[in-house]
């Protein structure tokens, strides 16, 4: 028998009807938050360098904006489907609400391979892709941001295309800006660091020290670097990370028992994240099979790759030495993974809640630009801690009054917001 193929905005709505029969919401707001309120699917055509013209697709889903602007990031992926643009969209809204920033959300995406493309072909992507959509984003509709292969670079094309539409500055459009060019400093950081403060929350309560903990990290970009910098900063210590090798087309996990470090490994790693495995092996590093990041002896894993990742057929390689799960990537453990890990009593930080430092960096970047006054790194990363801190203590007194898993506490306190604000703007 064929196995139906994973498609993750089924699981994002799944995720959600489980929360509504909770909620006891009516059909009415069911239907409005199952979908979408718009989305917009469109073609890029690119003179390519060798003078051939080639085809992109786009898509932008705007889920929700009942509490503000539409944000979410565009990714540049090979594998980009609209399913997956919805799911990631409507866990945008899900993400703004949980750590209560005014914002709905969002998400976009192109269907390329940065990989095989230069640089003006990736520029013209990202100009082809404002030319689209210009009309239907914007500061006070939809607000995009990076996300897997897109990089400030990226955004700053896009703006500019934008701007030049709409002949005016207008850097509220866009976040995850060169610190330049209105970002806002600690962007970089903010999603890694927001795993971790959450990581730091979660170990209070299950009474282990950093330092007394080791960790598998599977992804080595944006997310997974900066996690791995600040949680050695606290004194845990990352045994194993995995990445994708693009020459090879195979994942591979990197080993090193008594600790990985964190600079030699940026010292061959390329822009994508990806390792360099033999100059590892020189290191001393064990090169093991994509997926062995997952079965380590390790108190914490922290998968921030990819979606889908830990399924029916890999979870039980989990050891019984993990207590915690930090979900660095959006939905990176699937509905019956995820039903087994509540059998085992791991205490798992939803993707929702963990990854949330990305967007609220990005909410403090459009509110210091509308007052075109940038505050310090230091002061960037305090509010994110605050806010995240206070998100996590939210979440996690609701589970423990309501005995829930930490993943339907954080849904039941988003989908309540969003809902209410739904029922407040009379939609529904
Ligand atoms: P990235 O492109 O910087 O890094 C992705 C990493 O995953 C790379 O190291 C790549 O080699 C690795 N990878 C890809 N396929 C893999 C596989 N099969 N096995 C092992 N590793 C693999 O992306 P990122 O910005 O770090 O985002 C990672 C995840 O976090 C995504 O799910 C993204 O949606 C989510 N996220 C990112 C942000 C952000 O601010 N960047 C915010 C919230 C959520």
């Amino acid at each position: 028998m064929q196995t139906k193929p994973f498609n993750s905005f089924e699981m994002a709505q799944a995720q959600f009807e489980s929360v509504a029969g909770q909620l006891g919401l009516d059909a009415g707001v069911r239907q409005l938050l199952g979908w979408p309120l718009r989305e917009y699917s469109f073609a890029i055509p690119v003179r390519m360098d060798d003078g051939s013209v080639q085809v992109f697709r786009g898509y932008r889903v705007q889920h929700n904006d009942a509490r503000g602007p539409c944000k979410g990031g565009i990714r540049f992926h090979p594998m980009e489907t609209l399913d997956t643009v919805r799911a990631l969209a409507m866990w945008m809204t899900w993400k703004c609400a949980v750590v209560d920033i005014p914002l709905g959300g969002a998400k976009g995406g192109v269907v390329c391979d940065p990989h095989n493309l230069t640089e003006w072909e990736q520029e013209q992507i990202c100009r082809g892709f404002v030319r689209q959509i210009a009309g239907n984003m914007g500061p006070t509709q939809d607000v995009p941001a990076p996300d897997v292969m897109t990089s400030a670079q990226h955004m700053l094309w896009m703006l500019d295309e934008f701007e030049s539409i709409h002949r005016a500055r207008l850097p509220g459009f866009i976040t995850g800006k060169p610190v330049e060019l209105g970002g806002s400093m600690g962007r970089r950081e903010a999603t890694g660091y927001g795993v971790v403060f959450t990581i730091r929350e979660a170990l209070k309560e299950l009474g282990l020290r950093a330092q007394d903990t080791r960790a598998s990290v599977q992804g080595f970009g944006n997310v997974a670097q900066h996690a791995i910098s600040l949680y050695r900063q606290m004194g845990g210590t990352v045994i194993a990370v995995s990445c994708w090798d693009q020459e090879d087309q195979v994942a591979y996990t990197f080993r090193k028992k008594e600790g990985i470090d964190l600079e030699e490994l940026l010292g061959i790693a390329d822009r994508f994240g990806g390792i360099d495995d033999s100059k590892a092996r020189d290191l001393g590093y064990e090169t093991l099979p994509g997926e062995a990041w997952l079965e380590q002896e390790v108190e914490i894993l922290i998968p921030a790759a990819l979606e889908n990742q830990v399924s029916a057929e890999n979870v039980d390689r989990i050891r019984d030495s993990v207590k915690l799960i930090a979900e660095g990537a959006n939905g990176p453990i699937g509905p019956k993974a995820d039903a087994a890990i509540k059998e085992r009593d791991i205490f798992v930080i939803p993707d929702l809640l963990a990854n949330a430092g990305g967007v609220t960096c990005s909410y403090f970047e459009q509110v210091q630009s509308n007052m075109n006054y940038f505050w310090e790194k230091d002061e960037v990363l305090g509010k994110l801690d605050v806010k995240m801190t206070s998100a996590f203590i939210a979440v996690s007194d609701l589970a423990k009054r309501d005995n829930l898993h930490m993943r339907d506490a954080a849904y039941v306190i988003a989908v309540s917001r969003v809902a209410q604000a739904c029922r407040d703007r009379g939609w529904v």
